[in-house]
Order: C-alpha cells, then structure tokens, then sequence
C-alpha cells in the first residue's frame, strides 16, 4: 500500500473514522470489521500468507513502508497547517521520556491494576486440576449424549478467552489514560478527551471481565472464596478509576457508542 492507496481509504465513507482508538483489540470478535479501516488495511497485509509470518522478511519490509508512508504524509500536512516539525523534535528532545513512563507506572491505579494479569494466572495455575477435571466430567457427559455439554464446553472456552483478553488490555489502556491526562498535553475542554475515551475502554474490560468471573463461578462453586476475591479486586478497581475518571462512562466512542 502506497501513500496515495492510503488516503484514498481514509477518505472512504464506509469506514467510521477513529473507531480503533477506543475499541478492545479484538478483531476476531468485533462487529465493526467492515467499517474499520485499520481492520482493513492489516487484512490486505495478512491475506497473503507469506507475510502472515511475523518473522518473514516481507511483514517487517511492511511495517517499514507503513512507517515511511506515514512520516511523509506528517511532514505533507505539517506543513500544510503551519506547524514547525524541527519546533516539535526540539520539544520532544526536552521531553523526558522514561521520567514520564516511571510517573505514569507508579500512579496508585496502574499499581492496583497492574496486579491484576498475574493474579489471574496465579489463579489459573493453582486450579489446574480444576480444568483437567471439568474436562474429563465434560467428555463423559459428551459420551453419554447428555444435554447441554457442548454449550458448558463452548461457554466455558469463551469465559477463558474473555477473562485472557481483557487482563492485559485493562492496565494497558489505563496506563495511556493516565499518562495522556498528566502529560500536560493542552486538551480543549469542549472536545471529548483521549483520556476518557482509553478509561471507558478499561472500564468495560473490567465489566465483561466481572461478567466472565461471575459465569466462572456457576462452573466451579467450590471456587467462590477465590473467585470473589477477583471480584472484589475488579469492582473496587472499577470505583477508583470512576473516581479518577468521572467523565469517562460519558465519552462517545465513534461507531461503538454512536
Ligand atoms: S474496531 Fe474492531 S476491527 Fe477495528 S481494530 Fe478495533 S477490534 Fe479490530
């Protein structure tokens, strides 16, 4: 994909503009692929199989054009709105790049929420068992043509893949809400900030992720004090963020919200 190829889609009325920036990531799962131009464009790279390959020369030759391709059209449109990109470079020299990641890192929500994936894991590692045991009950009940067992495996799956999914993504978005809100970046106050639309993306990751918790829990009630534990863990994460972050439920996502 050229320069040109690129304006061209982003002109294209079909797809919603910016509706990546506050999605989940999750492509596989998302109802919006068709108006998604970033859906599209990866698309485009990965039909081919060759460059599916992460470690193929041709994927990586990719990702260097997309970068070319974007630095020029930068330079094309700052200069087109008047804005003075060696001003900026002199800007970004000054800017303390690590001092603002440790800022950002030891903020009270990103140390609660950073917690978070390795208590999942640490949860999913000590009930191993659990797992090869449901699974082993499951393939009986499958044998015995029992009702409803391929819809608890098929639930089940899903409940694991949410809980996966959205352990990462909850700390990541917050980290980019926080870090965009206190990098003093002059946000007007008539426009919907970055900022609350990456915290409403953590918010309903820690949403579906309670929901998953909760449907975990039908599946292995031996498990509540451990299981509740979670949840407690999310729901109070998900007041202090509300707290922090109390226009985030507000903001509007394009596409999603809309
Ligand atoms: S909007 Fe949907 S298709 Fe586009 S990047 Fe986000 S999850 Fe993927």
């Amino acid at each position: 994909m050229d320069k040109e190829q690129l304006k061209k889609m982003g002109k294209d009325p079909r797809y919603i503009k910016g509706i990546y920036n506050y999605c989940d990531s999750w492509c596989e799962r998302c109802n919006y692929t068709s108006f998604c131009m970033n859906y599209q464009m990866s698309e485009d790279v990965y039909t081919d199989t060759e460059t599916g390959d992460i470690s193929n020369e041709k994927f990586w030759n990719h990702l260097s054009d997309a970068f070319r391709i974007a630095m020029e059209m930068i330079a094309e449109d700052a200069e087109k709105i008047g804005i003075d990109l060696e001003q900026l470079k002199n800007e970004a020299d000054d800017y303390d790049v690590e001092e603002e990641f440790e800022r950002t890192n030891n903020h009270p929500l990103m140390i609660e929420s950073s917690s978070y994936p390795d208590t999942v894991d640490d949860w999913f590692k000590n009930n191993e068992v659990l797992f090869e045991e449901k699974e082993v009950e499951l393939n009986e009940f499958a044998e015995l043509d029992l009702p409803d067992t391929e819809d608890n495996f098929i639930e089940l799956t899903d409940i694991i893949s949410v809980i996966n999914w959205y352990k990462t993504l909850i700390p990541s978005k917050l980290f980019r809400a926080i870090g965009g809100r206190d990098a003093n970046v002059e946000e007007d106050d008539d426009y919907p900030k970055d900022s609350d639309g990456s915290c409403k993306v953590a918010l309903i990751s820690i949403e579906r992720s309670i929901a998953a918790w909760h449907k975990m829990l039908n599946h292995f009630p031996e498990e509540e004090d451990s299981i509740l534990g979670l949840l407690i863990q999310l729901a109070r994460l998900m007041n202090n963020i509300k707290s922090e972050f109390p226009n985030a439920m507000s903001f509007v996502r394009p596409g999603f919200d809309e």
